[in-house]
């Protein structure tokens, strides 16, 4: 008999996370290892030492050059000041104390390079972190962030790499750094695949925008992939299939030539208006993270811009009022006459972001987040709304306050929108004088005291990703919890319809800006609970415009009492797929 071929741990692996970005596709396999699994430990000979710091110095001009390179494409892309976090990274590739202590330790415990990086920079960073000083112990990050480039280009394989990527592949990582999002080639990334992560992290919300298949919280698939693995992702329900079997790329290559011919039937929708059977016109506007991104939502058929999420532009540094001001105007002037509405920034939460001084929070999320943030720094604040005010003048933009948890919040914010507007006109600046403003209802505090805040706001837009999880207290990047993270729980379906029912009361309209209205077995429901527009990722307008204009709104009304009316989520979304699947069977087949 032929022995056991030695290939048998190549037998195809099954991993299931949470899909957050829907797509099938197949490709060879780009592993990101997690920080601490690359440090090998070694010993060496003293006669080595030379040959370890050589390489050392390698790893240090590579590394240079790929910050020059980052720094460059950052300068291009977002303006000048947003890359200069960047030269903290250089200034710390010259640090002679680092330097010194690298060669002692190499010398004294003849270890190899590898370990004797990770040892000193640990050190080096943990006692920067220690210090009672804001800004030194932020700088912790930064140590950490460049010890992880040059251990990657010691392996020969870098972080970097990822914006240079040579053939098109699969991202497999433990988590994706902020730094590592904004260096990715997009062109060359096929999807993601994730240890870390939940459906509305930051590289979930960037994987949707993108189009790009991706799935999160897998907890070791960094650890399961080696570099070079066929995989493929289904990114719809969260599965990756490592060295997939003939069948099983067969089936998927089936699935995905039904889906793209769906897709491009969606396609034709583009010029269409989101208008059910029965005439009842809804509003389909697309969410943007970057100016970049307002093309997209064109191309895709959108009614402007929903949610500008406007904190993206924070990652790497602060923008000056007229880079800001430059970004708004684009998104602005590609969507005009259609509107966009611009919120402000809502750092904070998930969106740490170290260079602003931020403290570390214990509970990020119930912290010092957007409009809390903001309003504590008034004149920081205000750049951004002059940036916004003078990006008004087609008309065409509106303002959103996020987080807002009681009317104060709002009328202080109105106060300093007031006076960068009288700081326009000092400087003779234009500006759209009757610019609209509204805010974010997205904390149940908000929700309830709706009647409150109405007079001094001209619209709502419900950030359902908030809502679920403060009223359900489920954190919503904890993929642990995500089982409870229940869109149609009653209680959400109560505050959303007490929202709608408020501001209509009040003469103003109430939109959806969360996930809810992007998943297609939802928008029946936020229909027949009375919304006025929804605003989903560009890349979903296609498919909920085809459910809206598959609907007759009278059906949308019965379901939206049956849920009102209804004490159980499962219940909810049970009635809602069987509308779906009676109105628009082939995108129920799309999204489950
Ligand atoms: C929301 O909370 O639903 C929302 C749209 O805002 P974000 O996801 O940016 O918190
Ligand atoms: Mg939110």
């Amino acid at each position: 008999m032929d022995p056991q071929p030695s290939n048998a741990a190549a037998a195809e692996l099954e991993l299931k996370g949470v899909g957050v970005s829907p797509g099938i596709i197949s490709g060879p396999a780009f592993v990101l290892a997690p920080e601490d699994e690359s440090v090998v430990v070694r010993d060496i000979r003293p006669a080595d030492v030379p040959h370890e710091l050589q390489r050392y110095e390698q790893a240090l001009v590579a590394t240079r050059q790929q910050i020059r390179d980052l720094q460059h494409r950052m300068t291009e892309s977002l303006g000048k000041e947003s890359a200069e976090i960047f030269e903290a990274h250089l200034l710390m590739l010259e640090d002679r104390a680092i330097y010194d202590e690298i060669v002692r330790m190499l010398q004294h415990e003849l270890k190899n390079i590898e370990y004797v990086l990770h040892e000193v920079t640990n050190r080096y960073a943990q006692a920067l972190h220690d210090l009672q000083d804001e800004y030194l112990s932020e700088r912790a990050v930064d140590v950490r962030d460049i010890a992880r480039r040059l251990l990657h280009n010691l392996a020969g394989r870098s972080s970097s790499a990822l914006s240079e990527l040579a053939e098109p592949c699969i991202i497999i990582a433990h988590d994706l750094s902020p730094t590592e999002t904004a260096g990715l080639n997009k062109s060359k990334v096929l999807a993601f695949a994730t240890d870390l992560g939940s459906p509305t992290s930051h590289t979930a919300i960037m994987a949707r925008a993108l189009g790009i298949p991706a799935v999160v919280g897998m907890h070791d698939v960094s650890l399961r992939v080696t570099a070079g693995d066929p995989v493929l992702v289904d990114g719809q329900h969260g599965l990756v299939f490592v060295r997939p079997v003939a069948e099983r790329i067969e089936r998927y290559e089936r699935k995905r030539k039904a889906h793209a011919a769906i897709r491009l039937r969606l396609g034709e929708l583009r010029d269409q208006a989101a208008m059910t059977r029965d005439g009842y016109n809804l509003p389909l506007a697309a969410n943007i993270e970057l100016p970049a991104d307002a093309d997209t939502a064109v191309l895709n058929g959108a009614d402007g811009i929903g949610l500008f999420r406007t904190e993206f532009l924070f990652l790497n540094n602060v923008p000056s009022e007229d880079e800001q001001t430059e970004a708004y105007l684009q998104v602005a002037r590609r969507v005009a006459p259609a509107t966009t509405i611009i919120r402000t920034m809502d750092i904070g939460g998930d969106k740490f972001i170290s260079h602003l001084k931020m403290p570390q929070q214990v509970n990020p999320f119930m912290g010092w987040r957007a409009i809390r943030f903001c309003l504590a720094q008034p004149e920081f604040f205000k750049m951004q709304l002059r940036a916004i005010l003078r990006a008004s003048t087609l008309k065409n933009v509106k303002i959103m306050y996020p987080m807002i948890s009681n009317v104060k919040e709002v009328i202080e914010a109105n106060r300093l929108l007031a006076e960068a507007k009288n700081e326009l006109t000092a400087r003779g600046e234009p500006y759209d004088e009757n610019i609209e403003v509204g805010v974010m209802i997205e904390v149940p505090s908000a929700a309830l005291t709706a009647d409150l805040i109405a007079p001094h706001v001209r619209f709502f837009s419900i950030g359902t990703n908030d809502l679920v999880q403060y009223t359900l207290a489920v954190d919503r990047v904890n993929e642990l919890v995500t089982d409870l993270y229940e869109p149609t729980h009653p209680a959400i379906i109560k505050l959303i319809k007490h929202t709608i029912d408020v501001s209509h009361d009040h003469g103003i309209w109430t939109g959806v800006c969360g996930e809810m209205a992007a998943n297609p077995m939802l928008v029946p429901l936020l229909v027949g609970l009375g919304v006025d527009e929804l605003s989903v990722n560009a890349p979903g307008v296609p498919l909920v415009k085809d459910v809206i204009r598959s609907l007759r709104y009278s059906q949308a009304e019965e379901l939206g009492q049956a849920a009102l009316r209804s004490g159980s989520a499962d219940e909810v979304l049970h009635n809602c797929h069987t509308l779906l699947a009676q109105i628009a069977p082939e995108i129920l087949e799309l999204v489950e």
